[in-house]
């Protein structure tokens, strides 16, 4: 294989079409073969040998060791997995913790029988999902994967689902070990929405300290910049015992309305994923009542969204290209479509005279700053053959990747402008 690769012969695109299709499948081959061998290893020694076996870190061991539980329990997703190399021991790993998530709240004598019943219901719709959404992709998108199975629980499991959120919410704490702290925020909307507070302010902060350095008659005698995360924990310990007022946490959620006013129903958060009935209320209420909180309707049909010749994109069409993505579109990455630059999939003509790119919903997509740079720097190229349901992907090696929005809304903005198409 290494002297087809190196051949002289084969041209750039051929040795991408050849690592697409041949390494890294063999890449998942590899770990799953792992899998594989600790499925003749009692349960309770599955973890000591994976370690054995990779002597890597206990964390690594503990994934296999999970991946392995699924393996045994859903034996068709596992086969399909090792068959078509488009699920990595991580997804498998995924699927173990969306489901044992939901086993804090039950009474151990119940556990075996709600993870059974659980199973039952998660590993056909991922089947499913994986044989309908086959074409051009390498991996799964680890969110979107996350996104089906919370959106599975929630549908056959909503008092469950309602009630494990209930235990997370309840359950936050701060530990202190040494130097360092540890803030355990049990719900997992207020742990993101934290820190994404945190980052946010922690980069003004360093943006900051940069800009008095550059002003600064002799910059080499001042201490060295502090790290990140150095400056979240002193915002973290200010906040503390000293003033809260400093840190705005900002949640985004998505949620189905029936008379154009109120939600109803589940809630989606582009930074975690799917949230009960009861969280989604608290949350609406929360963004009515609060003098910074906004409700907004969106249009279902993309004809009904601005369309400007403006280079800026209207707020109503970052909404909901946000709730048609989901997630940051360049292949594998699942960066929340929150903290995504919009990009234009075809160039505006304001930064490319030879381009005709407009600003609306069908060119847009949303790009995290590190693969909004890998496009503006045209290493990787893109187009949308559908109004940017789908982005198809070309890299410098001419290897090619197709990714389809994954978002709450995404069924609704697809190519037919007559309405939705399920
Ligand atoms: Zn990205």
């Amino acid at each position: 294989m290494t002297t087809a690769v190196q051949s002289p012969h084969i041209g750039g695109a051929e040795v991408a079409r050849h690592v697409r299709d041949n390494i890294i499948p063999l890449a998942n081959l590899g770990d799953m073969l792992t899998v594989v061998g600790l499925l003749a290893t009692p349960v309770e020694a599955r973890i000591a040998t994976a370690l054995a076996w990779r002597g890597r870190t206990r964390a690594d061991a503990v994934r296999f060791g999970h991946a392995t539980d699924v393996a045994e329990r859903m034996p068709e997703l596992f086969t399909l997995a090792q068959e078509s190399g488009r699920l990595a021991v991580d997804h498998l790993d995924l699927v173990w913790s969306r489901i044992n998530r939901h086993m804090s709240t039950v009474p151990v004598s119940l556990t075996e029988e709600t993870r059974t019943g659980l199973d039952h219901v998660v590993e056909p719709a991922v089947v499913s999902w994986l044989s309908e959404n086959g074409e051009g992709t390498c991996t799964v998108n680890l969110a979107d994967l996350r996104d089906l199975i919370d959106a599975v629980l929630l549908d056959k499991a909503p008092g469950l689902y309602a009630e494990t959120a209930r235990a997370e919410r309840d359950s936050a704490t701060l530990h202190r070990r040494g130097r360092v702290l540890s803030l355990h925020c049990g719900n997992e909307l207020t742990a993101a929405g934290i820190d994404r507070a945190l980052t946010d302010k922690a980069k003004q902060m360093i943006a900051g300290l940069r800009h008095s350095r550059d002003e600064a008659d002799d910059p080499g005698a001042l201490p060295p910049l502090p790290t990140r995360n150095e400056i979240k924990a002193q915002i973290l310990m200010g906040m503390l015992g000293d003033d809260p007022e400093t840190l705005t946490v900002r949640i985004n959620l998505f949620r189905a309305t029936v008379d154009d006013v109120h939600g109803t129903g589940a809630a989606y958060s582009p930074e975690v994923g799917w949230l009960d009935v009861e969280a989604a209320e608290r949350l609406e209420d929360l963004a009515r009542t609060s003098p910074n909180g906004t409700v907004q309707v969106l249009p279902t049909r993309r004809v009904e969204l601005p369309s400007t010749e403006a280079y800026r994109w209207p707020v109503l069409v970052q909404m909901a290209a946000e709730s048609r993505d989901g997630h940051c579109r360049f292949p594998g990455c699942t960066v929340p479509a929150v903290r995504c630059e919009k990009d234009h999939i075809e160039n505006s003509p304001h930064t490319d005279p030879t381009s005709n790119g407009a600003t609306e919903l069908e060119n847009v997509q949303n790009l995290c700053p590190e693969h909004h740079r890998v496009k503006t720097t045209r290493l990787w190229t893109c187009n949308s053959p559908d109004g940017g349901h789908t982005v198809c992907w070309t890299g410098p090696n001419g290897e090619e990747h197709t990714t389809y929005a994954a978002g709450p809304l995404s069924h609704f903005y697809r190519d037919d402008p007559d309405g939705p198409v399920d």
